[in-house]
């Protein structure tokens, strides 16, 4: 009797043959609860991703990092000069967050909310099966000949694919430098914005080689976050898990119909799993906990008059008869470990010192004034302060050998700085003999009048008549 080809080889991967090349997965389509709640969420997940960058909050992108610049925009407030030490707080906080959630519910992130399973599945299959077929024709026209029919359909499905990953990491792209930015680069010439065209360019790339081909490799050989999870998962932790109990012994021709489980051995958990496996197996590291199985397998018994649930969401403990604890010492490990770093986040933003100055020039460039002996620039400055510790502020000219020949004049002396952005006028006065060409660079100081401690500087150019 010639092998089912769903029924896998035990030694092996279900993605690489017996010389260890890639096995292509053509996995079938589903109907079903968790399909239907799964596609409501992906959607949602899709907008919110594409939508966000271009999003508007006063006046600043919904969520923007400016790496480069150090500053970190979300829902309308912007941290300046973020210091690295704030990024490891944050990024450990999630990772520890990260780890809490899969403790209690599992892979929860790669079924439902990674990026590559939402993208691939809601909008790369879909065109996929648009241009070549369902899971079967797939199949066959790759095995085909090559033809001016599979030359046109792979064609048309690559174009567009591109066209896709184009836009995906455009908008990848967008939470980095901006929206407006982003369009400004992108109605100009590539040569020049050479650096940020190079980077969308790598990003479109990795994004189609992923999203179109790679796909459930990704998942299986290169995602460290795969590996994390196994880790961070118990015999509490939410599964999608084939009952044994229940379904053993499968229909088989040796085994008797009065006394076979449930399954009825039709396959239909392992044709439409994403990443090819069989989860009768057991709980398996492939398995990204996307449901498809579940409703296949609910499928089956509905027809069968059986109860649904052969496959289902469960945990180790429960599948043995035990009762699921939903907080464990693990868990709680987690969550106090995040929390820690979450209140030193919030410490560390709060006791900063940290002023970021801007500077912006007056519609007047200069004035001269008391018969030329003294020049006048006039600024606008952008304070803006991360904690919630108040300034008194003084400003002062580094450079000692101006100090006496620039006098600088704001509203008030100190200027207090409690709030996140405040804007004030100062004035520059100066004696036109410092000037070589019209100009010169000095640095500002800003420093607390209470600690006498500089908490910022930064470089301002004045501008003067050139003789
Ligand atoms: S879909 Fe259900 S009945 Fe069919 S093989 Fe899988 S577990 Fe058995
Ligand atoms: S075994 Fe089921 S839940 Fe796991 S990846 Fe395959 S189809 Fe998804």
């Amino acid at each position: 009797m010639s092998k089912n080809i769903f029924d896998l080889d035990p030694e092996r991967l279900a993605t690489t043959d017996e010389f260890g090349n890639r096995v292509y997965l053509y996995p079938e389509d589903v109907k079903g609860v968790w399909k239907t709640r799964r596609k409501i969420f992906y959607w949602c997940l899709i907008v919110f991703y594409l939508v966000l960058p271009w999003f508007y909050i006063n006046g600043k992108p919904a969520l923007m990092i400016n790496i480069f610049a150090r500053e970190f925009t979300v829902l309308g407030s912007t941290l300046h000069g973020v210091e690295p030490i704030l990024f490891f707080l944050i990024l450990a906080s999630g990772l520890f967050f990260i780890a809490f959630i899969t403790s209690l519910f599992g892979r929860v992130w790669c079924g439902w909310a990674c990026p590559q399973t939402v993208f691939i599945s809601t909008i790369f299959m879909k065109v996929e099966t648009l241009i070549e077929g369902k899971a079967r024709q797939r199949r066959e026209l790759d095995k085909a000949p090559l033809s001016l029919n599979k030359i046109l359909r792979k064609s048309l499905k690559w174009l567009v694919f591109t066209a896709m990953s184009l836009h995906i990491a455009h908008t990848f792209v967008g939470y980095f430098i901006g929206p407006r930015e982003l369009f400004y680069i992108t109605m100009n010439a590539p040569s020049e914005n050479l650096g940020i065209f190079i980077a969308t360019m790598i990003a479109t790339t990795v994004v189609l080689l992923d999203f179109g081909w790679f796909r459930e490799q990704f998942c299986i050989i290169a995602c460290p976050y795969g590996r994390m999870q196994s880790v961070a998962m118990d015999e509490n932790s939410l599964v999608v898990a084939y009952d044994v109990k229940r379904g053993e012994p499968r229909r088989a021709e040796t085994v008797d119909r009065a006394n076979e489980g449930d399954c009825i051995n039709c396959y239909n958990c392992v044709k439409v799993c994403p990443t090819g496996i069989d989860i009768r197996r057991g709980t398996q590291l492939e398995c990204i906990a996307c449901t498809q199985c579940i409703d296949a397998c609910d499928d089956i018994m509905t027809k069968l008059k059986k109860p649904k649930g052969l496959i289902r969401y469960s945990s180790e403990n429960e599948m043995n008869g035990k009762k699921r604890k939903m907080i464990t010492p693990r868990s709680i490990v987690y969550i106090v470990i995040s929390l820690f770093f979450v209140s030193s986040f919030i410490y560390f933003l709060n006791a900063s010192t940290h002023l970021h100055l801007v500077f912006i020039r007056g519609k007047v460039p200069f004035q001269v004034i008391e018969s030329g002996r003294t020049v006048v620039n006039q600024f606008t400055l952008k304070i803006s302060h991360q904690g919630i510790q108040q300034f008194h502020a003084n400003f002062s000219v580094k450079e000692p050998e101006l100090k006496n020949s620039i006098s600088i004049v704001t509203p008030a002396h100190p200027t207090v700085i409690h709030t996140p952005d405040k804007k004030i006028v100062v004035f520059f006065k100066f004696d036109p003999s410092i000037l070589v060409l019209g100009s010169k660079k000095i640095t500002i100081e800003v420093f607390d009048e209470l600690t006498k401690h500089v908490v910022a500087s930064e470089e301002v150019v004045l501008v003067g008549p050139t003789h």
